[in-house]
């Protein structure tokens, strides 16, 4: 069943909003890209035994639904080409500091949390990760814009863990906002869509060109840009 026809059947107005914050409203996937693109180029025991396009598919495994740990990337890395120096702070500090230098917003990502801000809707930034995420969020302008930046490392849990999707409710400040009015934004299966629901929310898959998996709950929409739910948030 088409996307567009289940928006236009629902009426329901969300009293908040939460989003995930990379690859929902920031393009962490080409910055991912890039990121290993200066890792290719900087070892000749890859980029001498392995052309780029097999090096970057080889690469995306190591982020399934677009997540990684970049601490232990580096080990299976080491697996697969011998040789490869680096251990995990070295390449963790590598790959964040080329993250937030190749990190930009989705495009319109702006936009939409400018009419956001100008409709008075509630809303914040829900993101799995540490203080780096605060840096992207700075340097891609989206930090200037959202309410709150909710950094589950910086907290004491990742999603899907409830309690980090009920203290962003907390810091939503709204009163006697149930978990149900609130409509959670993002783009992984197992940490965003299957967190909210967990707690109630109503959720929006952003597709970022994938299909959704079979093992985790059915979002209520599936979107393939924010700017899509504007009906549904004033
Ligand atoms: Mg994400």
């Amino acid at each position: 069943m088409g996307d567009n026809y289940d928006l236009l059947m629902t009426n329901q107005i969300f009293r908040a909003a939460l989003f995930d914050m990379d690859d929902t409203l920031i393009d962490r996937r080409s910055a991912y890209d890039e990121v290993y693109r200066v890792f290719y180029d900087n070892h000749e025991v890859i980029h001498s035994s392995t052309s780029w396009e097999d090096a970057l598919a080889y690469f995306w495994t190591l982020s399934a639904s677009n997540a990684t740990n970049a601490r232990t990337a580096i080990i299976e890395i080491q697996k697969k080409w011998l040789g490869v120096p680096g251990d995990p702070e070295s390449h963790y500090k590598f790959y964040f500091e080329n993250m937030v230098k190749f990190v930009q917003v989705l495009p319109g990502a702006m936009e939409f949390a400018d009419w956001m801000n100008e409709a008075g809707v509630n809303w914040g930034i829900v993101t799995n990760g540490d203080q780096v995420q605060h840096t992207k969020a700075e340097k891609t302008g989206i930090g200037k814009k959202t309410p709150f930046v909710l950094a589950s490392q910086l907290f004491g849990v990742d999603k899907p863990a409830p309690e980090v999707f009920m203290e962003a409710v907390r810091l939503l400040g709204v009163d006697g906002l149930d978990t149900e009015e609130v409509l959670f934004v993002g783009d992984n299966p197992y940490t965003d869509i299957l967190g909210a629901h967990g707690v109630g929310m109503k959720t929006a898959w952003v597709r970022m060109g994938r299909e959704y998996p079979n093992d985790a709950p059915a979002p209520d929409y599936e979107i393939d840009h924010v700017e899509e739910l504007k009906g549904m948030l004033a």
